[in-house]
C-alpha cells in the first residue's frame, strides 16, 4: 500500500465498499503517513457535507462531486507547497 493507492481508494473506503482486508490495509497506511490522514479526514468531512446538503437523494451528483475533487487538488496542492 503506497499514498497513490491509498488516495485513489478513498471514495470506495469512506463509502464503505472495500472488504476487511483492503479497510485494514488503507486504515494501516493511515496510521504511518499523516498527509495521507489529513487528505482522508478532510474528505470524510466533505462527504458527510455533501450528503448532508444532498438529503433528498442517496446518491451526489457527479457534477457536484467533479467540483468538489477539483477542490480538494486545489487544497492540497497548495498545502504540500511548503513542505
Ligand atoms: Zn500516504
Amino acid at each position: 500500500m503506497n499514498c497513490d493507492k491509498a488516495v485513489s481508494e478513498v471514495y470506495s473506503f469512506l463509502d464503505g465498499e472495500l472488504t476487511g482486508v483492503r479497510r485494514s490495509q488503507i486504515e494501516w497506511h493511515l496510521r504511518r503517513c499523516g498527509p495521507c490522514a489529513q487528505s482522508f479526514q478532510f474528505e470524510e468531512r466533505l462527504l458527510l457535507l455533501v450528503k448532508r446538503s444532498c438529503s433528498d437523494s442517496d446518491e451526489v451528483p457527479a457534477e457536484l462531486f467533479d467540483r468538489l475533487q477539483a477542490l480538494i487538488h486545489q487544497e492540497a496542492t497548495e498545502g504540500t507547497s511548503g513542505d
